[in-house]
């Protein structure tokens, strides 16, 4: 999905001159620091995205970022940090091509980033690169148990998206999933994802006999005398007896044929 497809503000594609602006360090008055790596930023820029940035910098007398202008992230990945000084001036980001780590594992960490250093904007671009990832799953041989552990350790039961979106797309491939030992083990591990896919495969099942009550019923062959009559869908589902009007007879609407 692209950019343009969603409405929210701080997804607006940025100008090109505000990325040469990272890229020169001109007029540059915020440093963000990571291991080795320094970004030369811009406090106009930083601190309207994000709101931990911006308390930082706009407490008057509190935290020492707002008189050093320098913000200290040793704790986080530079990789990371790397992709969130990206995302600021150019509203999306992209992982380190060199970078061996696995993809959809660098989007969950965006997303966890961009819930602690509370850029909006971020988060629901790291969702949207998540979920079109792991979409593709079981058809990939990335990992599966490690990529769904990581959703439900790092991020909280009240925050659903990632959460959501891994247990609707599990549920509705569940025949696949399911052909896989992996799956039982991930669910005897992670409690929350086990009780997640339970209500999406439950909510599966009434969309399900949503459409079926939309058919109504089958034209369907009496298993005695091979005539057919109309048999309604909810009795196929609960395998009801069935009265022949042709011939009379009981038979259970699952011994019924189509017609
Ligand atoms: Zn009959």
């Amino acid at each position: 999905m692209s950019t343009m497809d969603h409405d929210s503000k701080a997804e607006e594609p940025i100008q090109a001159p505000f990325l040469s602006l990272l890229e020169s360090g001109q007029f540059s008055d915020l440093k963000i620091r990571c291991k080795e790596d320094e970004y030369n930023v811009h406090k106009a820029i930083v601190c309207p995205q994000s709101d931990f940035f911006g308390t930082a910098l706009n407490s008057v007398g509190g935290f020492k970022e707002s008189k050093t202008n320098v913000i200290e992230l040793h704790e986080a990945d530079p990789a990371v940090v790397r992709a969130i000084v990206q995302f600021l001036y150019r509203s999306d980001y992209q992982m380190d091509p060199e970078s061996d780590e696995n993809r959809t594992v660098f989007h969950v960490s965006m997303y966890s980033a961009a819930e602690m250093y509370q850029i909006e904007g971020l988060k629901s671009k790291a969702l949207r690169h998540f979920e079109s990832r792991f979409s593709k799953f079981p058809d990939t041989s990335e990992p599966f148990a490690k990529i769904v552990e990581m959703v439900y350790s790092s991020t909280v039961d009240h925050d659903r998206s990632l959460r959501d979106h891994v247990a609707r797309h599990v549920a509705q491939s569940f025949d696949e999933f399911r052909k896989s030992s992996e799956l039982s083990t991930i669910a005897e591990d992670t409690p929350g994802f086990a009780r997640d896919l339970s209500y999406a495969l439950h909510d599966n099942y009434l969309q399900q006999l949503k459409v079926l009550d939309k058919l109504e019923g089958l034209e369907m062959t009496c298993p005695h005398c091979k005539r057919s009559q109309f048999m309604p869908i909810r009795d196929l589902l609960n395998n009801t007896m069935e009265w022949c009007g042709s011939c009379h007879k009981y038979k259970y609407a699952q011994a019924w044929t189509r017609y």
